[in-house]
Order: structure tokens, then C-alpha cells, then sequence
């Protein structure tokens, strides 16, 4: 336990839900290892009562926020100022707290960045299909068009989010170095062309997960090829049926775990200005059975 005195700062995650959440465990582990006074709580908070909670929060010299669905796009018009990818992905899940300015930033791009980075895979100059374009997937196609992908193609079916994700992709176009597109994921031949040219293929649908668990983002596995990488930002289940199927096509698979990792990281270090103990929170956490297993079978 953390011990608590009379200067101890709080601040939390707010959503709803957010009782399942590792957030807390992985930030109180941190502040304890870095001899920071703080604490880290779960709040849940839905969209209705965020106005008001921050009004009360920004009071009370809080540190800081995660913000987890539903309230990472309706958080934003409480806050003084969002970053500009924040902005460009149009979500928020990090609140800052300098003097009672509430400044809003979007650490899942980092997060997905990082954890594909650690896995050695360069993404200057690379080209990359992400399938889904919602919040996560957002992140990460912002964060990886700002980290030097050269050619992005973004797959979403023609529904809700397929007007946004036009919009999206016109806009990493006109603010980054990367060229990027959007396919219909129901064509399979314009899907399999983007897919060919890729050597970074990434799920960001809950397809794969809850119940849907058992299938696939993809309408068929012949689109997966040997010497491709795939990862799946599901984590739960570790090993989903695009992973599988990866697996068995001879690509390089990982899942959304180290994601979650390292978009904590990166809320910790704008909270605090110091280094999570990113090791110590992987090996108490994160270590799950066949969590991250990479190697083709
Ligand atoms: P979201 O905002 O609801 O977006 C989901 C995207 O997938 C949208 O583009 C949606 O299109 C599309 N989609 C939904 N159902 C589909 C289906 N049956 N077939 C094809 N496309 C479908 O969700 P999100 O927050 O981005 O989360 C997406 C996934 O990422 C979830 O599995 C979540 O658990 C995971 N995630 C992982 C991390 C991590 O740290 N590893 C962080 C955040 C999220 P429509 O708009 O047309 O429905």
C-alpha cells in the first residue's frame, strides 16, 4: 500500500467502467517505486457528470487523469487546452493538472508505437494497413504517420466511423510526410492489394474479442503472407483468431498487451517528468502466459 499523508496528491482514471481496470495497480506500483506522494484511483464517471467532476477535481490540485471509454471524445471540451495529436485523433485518455490548467493529451498512439517498436520493427519509411478507425485505431494511425510510415492504409467498413476515417486519412496526408488512403474492408481485392504492399498489417476492430471471439477482422487468411508483421491491439484473448491464423501463414504476430504498457508510461512521464519503472510494472503485470508470444509456429 501506498502511504498516505497529508500531502498526498490524487488522481485517476475516469470511465465507466473502470473497476476491471490495471491502471491503478501500475500506477501506484510506479509512484511507490519513484518515492512520489501520490495515489492513482478508479472513478467511474460517465459522460453526463464529467462537466461538473472536473469542475470539482480541478479544485482540488489532483495531478492528473486516464480517461477510458465512453469519455475520451467528450472530456475534450472541459479541458483548457489538447495537444495536437489529441486533436488529430480526436480523442483524449491523459489530463495534465499544472496549476489548475487541465491540458489533454492521447498517449495510446505512443503506447501502440512503442510496443511495436520494442519488437523491432522499424516504421520509417515502412507501408502499413490498419483495419478499424476508431479511437484506437485513430491513435495509432496518427502516431505511426508522425513516426515516418510512408504509405498508410486505412481499411473500415462502409458504417458508422467510414466518413470520419476519409476525413482522417485526408488529414495525416496534409499534416505528415505519409500518404494515406482508405479501403473498404468488405472489397477483398482492394483490401488484398493494400495488405500485399504492407509489411505492418494491424487489427483495431474488436473483432476477435468478447463476442467475437473465434473470428477474424479478415474475410479470408490467404491475405496473410509469410514475412509479414501482424499485430492485433486485443490483448484479451491473448492469442486471437487473426493471430492464429497469422501464426500458421509464417508472419510475425503480437497482441495489444505492451500497448497498454507503454501508453502508461507515457501518461506517467507527462504526470510526474520522471521514467515509470517500465521492467519492474512488465514483470508484475504484464506476464502473463503466452501474452506475447512473437515467433511463427
Ligand atoms: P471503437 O472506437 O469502437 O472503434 C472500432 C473500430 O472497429 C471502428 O472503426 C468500427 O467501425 C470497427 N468495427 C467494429 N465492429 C466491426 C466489425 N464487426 N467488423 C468490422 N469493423 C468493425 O473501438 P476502439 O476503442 O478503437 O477499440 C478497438 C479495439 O482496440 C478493441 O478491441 C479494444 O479492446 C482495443 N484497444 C486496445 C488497446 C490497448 O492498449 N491494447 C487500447 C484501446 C483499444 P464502425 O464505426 O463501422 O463500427
Amino acid at each position: 500500500m501506498n502511504q498516505i499523508t497529508g500531502h498526498t496528491r490524487f488522481g485517476g482514471l475516469l470511465g465507466s467502467p473502470v473497476s476491471h481496470s490495471i491502471s491503478p495497480a501500475m500506477h501506484n506500483m510506479a509512484f511507490r517505486e519513484r518515492g512520489i506522494d501520490w495515489v492513482y484511483l478508479a472513478f467511474d464517471v460517465t459522460p453526463d457528470r464529467l462537466g461538473e467532476t472536473l469542475k470539482v477535481f480541478r479544485e482540488l490540485n489532483v495531478f492528473g487523469f486516464n480517461v477510458t471509454m465512453p469519455d475520451k471524445q467528450s472530456v475534450m471540451e472541459y479541458l483548457d487546452e489538447v495537444s495536437a495529436a489529441a486533436r488529430m485523433i480526436g480523442a483524449v485518455n491523459t489530463i495534465v493538472n499544472r496549476d489548475g490548467r487541465l491540458t489533454g493529451h492521447n498517449t495510446d498512439g505512443y503506447g501502440f508505437s512503442e510496443s511495436v517498436r520494442e519488437k523491432g520493427f522499424e516504421f520509417a519509411g515502412a507501408e502499413m494497413t490498419i483495419l478499424g478507425a476508431g479511437g484506437a485505431g485513430r491513435a495509432a494511425a496518427v502516431q505511426a504517420a508522425l513516426d515516418g510510415v510512408k504509405k498508410l492504409h486505412i481499411a473500415n467498413r462502409r458504417t458508422r466511423s467510414w466518413k470520419a476515417a476519409g476525413e482522417l486519412a485526408e488529414q495525416i496526408s496534409r499534416m505528415t510526410d505519409c500518404e494515406a488512403d482508405l479501403t473498404d474492408l468488405d472489397d477483398r481485392t482492394a483490401l488484398a492489394q493494400k495488405i500485399d504492399a504492407s509489411s505492418l498489417l494491424v487489427n483495431a476492430t474488436p473483432v476477435g474479442m468478447a463476442a467475437q471471439s473465434g473470428k477474424s477482422p479478415l474475410p479470408d487468411p490467404d491475405l496473410l503472407r509469410e514475412g509479414l508483421t501482424v499485430m492485433d491491439l486485443i490483448y484479451d484473448p491473448a492469442r486471437t483468431r487473426l493471430l492464429e491464423d497469422a501464426r500458421r501463414a509464417g508472419c510475425r504476430t503480437f497482441n495489444g498487451m505492451y500497448m497498454l504498457l507503454w501508453q502508461g508510461a507515457e501518461a506517467f512521464r507527462l504526470w510526474t517528468g520522471q521514467e515509470m519503472p517500465v521492467e519492474k510494472i512488465r514483470r508484475s503485470f504484464f506476464a502473463g502466459p503466452e501474452d506475447q508470444r512473437e515467433d511463427p509456429v
